[in-house]
């Protein structure tokens, strides 16, 4: 017997119907079928209840007749029993289960970025004009090696490094949980900008394949899609071992949304569920790590750098020591505000450290070790913008993965309606009609602009500080001054106070 809901919508629609021309956009666009046609009645009727409050209908009315907002209701003031605890306690008297989400952490926990001030040049230390010197956003991610050697001329020993010409990098995002037109946008995209997407754990279709040297592959629980070819054809391959949103839970894409496509990209039969295991069953201890970094780089003949990718957890740093230690070129940390396409809400918001203190953390931790050098930092979990990518090469990052910015340059708008397969700009959806909402020509372009705006700002940013490359930045916690920090903060991140 189905239960009474209790829920009120959390979207009002209102449309102006002398505005409205009948033109049934709203209809089609909406994928949650929030409007419908009326013909007995020529009109549009809207069901609110199922909005997820997109804007795709109220962006693409040609009339403008529609207005969706949040719905303005309240329940008796309580700071301890607010409009979302009332609303996920009424859900959950209604389903039972554990309620899902997607997209990033969106609790009040603390923005470090938005506590961190940049220094810049004034009378000594001049500061550079990037439009007239040249400025070197240029990374190298890999093991560096403990000195130089050369013989003949060329560096001896050197391990595999890859080169990024800007140190922003695209997520995991896997094929399966976002569309094949969005994973193309990204991959044609990380070419054309000279950096690297990331297959997530979904495998890669073969038609990324000619994308090689602008993928990250991953070898997550599940093992789907990985192959030799898998392996060889990439431009480093990363371990997944956690995620900033969802730290030590698996994932799990329903045997419904298989399509033959994704069946193929991950070796897996059509229509059967994709269950990722939350631990991989093959490890268990840094030295069972250990054997497989060094399978992977057997597989493919030492000449890519593997990566660890772990989530940012209370013992962070003591975990990126022991995975560079057990041979890890790249240790890869994403914190709490890193995104994912489904997750139980009460694990995205509550477990886990944001990605500010956890990057501190383990960067001070392999320097006091000695072992900075023996790895590349990438740093994930919510950048929002060029100041914050600035701010973490200050900490101690080489480079930073980016992934709800990147959807959002697409056309993502953040409803976190992303675990129901149901998105209405085309990106977390398998569905092909709503696939095609995305043109890989028109995200591509939009994602090269976005790398593109981020890097010259970059460049606008070491230049203001009197530095003309980006290695020079890297942690150099000088140029950070902490605003409105407790102290135990300011010596997690290794910095002063503004006026210290
Ligand atoms: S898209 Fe706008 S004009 Fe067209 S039917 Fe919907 S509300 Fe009316
Ligand atoms: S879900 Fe999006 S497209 Fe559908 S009614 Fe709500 S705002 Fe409009
Ligand atoms: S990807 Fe799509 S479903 Fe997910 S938050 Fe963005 S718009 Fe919503």
């Amino acid at each position: 017997m189905a239960l009474a809901t209790q829920l009120l919508p959390e979207f009002r629609i209102q449309r102006d119907d002398d505005r409205c021309i009948r033109c049934k956009v709203c209809v089609r666009q909406c994928g949650f079928d929030v409007h419908s046609y009326d013909e007995r009645r020529d009109c549009i009727v809207t069901d609110e209840s199922k909005c997820a409050g997109c804007q795709r209908c109220a962006v693409l009315c040609p009339t403008s007749a529609l207005t969706v907002m949040q719905n303005p209701y309240s329940y008796a003031p309580s700071s301890n029993w607010n409009r979302e605890r009332i609303t996920d306690l009424k859900r959950q008297a209604e389903s039972g289960g554990v309620l899902l989400t997607g997209c990033g952490n969106d609790k009040g926990h603390r923005i470090y970025w938005d506590h961190l001030v940049l220094n810049a040049s004034q009378v000594t230390n001049p500061s550079i004009d990037p439009l007239r010197e040249p400025m070197e956003l240029r990374t190298f991610l890999g093991k560096k090696p403990d000195r130089l050697q050369i013989r003949d001329g060329e560096p001896v020993d050197l391990s595999p490094q890859v080169t990024v010409e800007t140190p922003l990098v695209f997520s995991a995002l896997s094929f399966g949980a976002i569309s094949h037109n969005a994973q193309l946008s990204l991959a044609r995209a990380a070419r054309e900008a000279g950096t690297l997407f990331n297959s997530g754990e979904g495998g890669l279709p073969r038609n990324l394949r000619r994308f090689e040297k602008n993928a990250i592959v991953q070898c997550a629980s599940g093992r789907f899609g990985v192959e030799p070819e898998y392996l060889r054809r990439s431009a480093m391959v990363e371990i997944k071992i956690g995620q900033g949103a969802k730290p030590g839970i698996g994932g799990h894409l329903p045997g419904e949304k298989v399509s033959k496509r994704i069946s193929a990209a991950r070796k897996i039969p059509a229509g059967t569920d994709a269950l990722s295991p939350a631990p991989q069953h093959d490890i268990y201890s840094i030295e069972d790590l250990r054997t497989l970094i060094y399978a992977l780089k057997e597989a493919t003949n030492y000449e890519k750098p593997v990566s660890v990718k772990i989530a940012a957890v209370n013992n962070a740093p003591a975990i990126a020591s022991g995975i560079v230690r057990a041979g890890a070129d790249v240790v890869a940390i994403d914190g709490l505000r890193g995104g994912t396409g489904a997750a139980p809400k009460v694990i995205r918001d509550n477990v886990g450290m944001p990605i500010e203190l956890a990057l501190a953390a383990v960067d001070s931790r392999l320097r006091d070790e000695g072992i900075r050098h023996e790895c590349s930092i990438m740093a994930a979990g919510g950048f929002r913008c060029s100041a914050d990518v600035v701010k973490a090469i200050a900490l101690g990052a080489d480079a930073v993965y980016i992934g709800t910015a990147a959807l959002i340059a697409m056309g993502c708008t953040l409803c976190q309606k992303c675990y129901t397969g149901i998105c209405n700009c085309g990106i977390c959806t398998t569905d092909p009609y709503l696939s095609k909402r995305i043109n890989p020509d028109v995200g591509s372009r939009r994602l090269v602009s976005l790398l593109d705006g981020w890097s010259l700002e970059i460049k606008e940013m070491l230049g203001g500080m009197g530095i003309n490359a980006l290695e020079s930045l890297r942690g150099n916690r000088e140029v950070l001054r902490g605003v409105s920090l407790s102290q135990w903060e300011m010596d997690v991140l290794g910095i002063r106070g503004a006026g210290q």
